[in-house]
């Protein structure tokens, strides 16, 4: 259990469909609630009869971009600050997302970071490991390192020796797993944000039908899953797997839904059926965008103005795309796109799109 924790509300407690997340300290990260836009251009291009939004975690956050592990680590930075730790140590690729909002986290609440940035993309534009995300986190003042390692959301033994450098030399770490996923508090964050969901759907005077939404470490869908569990939308969620290794992903984002479900009282058990994953846009690896990725990147960046990347969301957007044209997500639908962030990682692929 977290620390610093507010009294559990009288109300919640025992009412179906309350979840308890005021149990847990949060740690403001972001400007407050994230916009939900309606993707005109995109919703006419594919026929109309599926009314398109975004969610915009992408400008969630005046630190250094935002995106979605900000909203995670804003559970997990309460516990990090009780125990006293003074160093922030995380795990990611050359150009992760993730080790580039955890730079920035810990920059503004003046903590030192130590970032392992492994090989996990064989991609080899000239300048992959001095633009983008790892750029930012330099400048952010992490102390980044590069090892060889491929692609494993899994334990590390880079990590590990991280840690023991950082307790050698006389300092507190603070361990945040890869994506801030396979952490007991990692699954939180997005339940908070499947609330936010609903105090919005309750503004706009309507409920969405389907969220879509980039699954690699799973524990964003994991909290979507139990967020959304609590009114009986969970199967609602579809998880696009970027990961290309899906059996893992699934796994762990069951896992992290089944525990996260307990710590937040959602007062039954995660089944197989709450978990959609759907495999058949992550081609041809993780990092690495398929001609339909790269479509879809260029087809939400025309018709509405909204950048997204080769290695996470450009693949949601093709597989939303591609949803709603085989009729997956029926005619009369709402759909929301879940946009996670990602967008500094472009800079990486710049040879992708030399003719635009
Ligand atoms: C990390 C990340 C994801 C995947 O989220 P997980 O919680 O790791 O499944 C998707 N999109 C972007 C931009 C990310 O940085």
């Amino acid at each position: 259990m977290t620390t610093a924790t507010a009294p559990t509300s009288a109300t919640g407690a025992d009412r179906p469909g309350t979840l308890r997340l005021d149990r847990f300290a949060r740690h403001p990260l972001t400007f407050g609630p994230s916009p939900i836009e309606r993707l005109d251009r995109l919703t006419a291009h594919l026929g109309g009869r599926v009314e398109i939004f975004a969610k915009r975690e992408d400008c969630n956050s005046g630190l250094a971009f935002g995106g979605n592990k900000t909203r995670k680590l804003e559970y997990l930075i309460p516990e990090a600050l009780a125990q006293g730790c003074d160093t922030l140590v995380s795990i990611g690729g050359v150009q992760s997302n993730h080790t580039r909002q955890v730079a920035a986290v810990a920059a503004k609440l003046g903590l030192k970071c130590r970032l392992v940035q492994e090989n996990w993309v064989d991609w080899y534009d000239g300048v992959y490991d001095r633009v983008g995300n790892i750029l930012l986190s330099r400048i952010l003042g992490a102390d980044v390192r590069l090892v060889e390692q491929g692609f494993d959301i899994g334990f590390r033994p880079s990590w590990e020796e991280a840690m023991e450098e950082v307790r050698r030399a006389g300092g507190k770490p603070y361990a945040i797993p890869a994506g801030a996923s396979d952490h007991k508090l990692g699954g939180l964050g997005f339940v908070h944000w499947s609330e936010e969901v609903r105090a919005q759907e309750a503004a706009l005077g309507f409920s969405f039908d389907y969220i879509v939404v980039c699954s690699v470490t799973g524990s964003t869908q994991a909290g979507m899953v139990v967020g959304f569990a609590a009114d009986g939308r969970a199967e609602r969620v579809i998880g696009i797997d970027a990961s290309a290794a899906p059996a893992t992903t699934h796994d762990q984002i069951r896992r992290i839904a089944q525990r996260t479900a307990e710590l937040v009282g959602l007062g039954r058990d995660i089944t197989e059926a709450d978990i959609v994953l759907d495999t058949r846009f992550a081609a041809p690896k993780y990092g690495l965008p398929s001609e339909g990725t790269l479509e879809a990147i260029r087809l939400a960046a025309r018709l509405d103005g909204m950048l997204t990347d080769p290695v996470y969301e450009g693949k949601s957007m093709h597989g939303m795309i591609e949803l709603i044209r085989e009729g997956t997500i029926p005619a009369g639908s709402r759909v929301l796109y879940a946009h996670l962030g990602g967008v500094p990682a472009l800079n990486g692929y710049s040879y992708l799109f030399r003719n635009g």
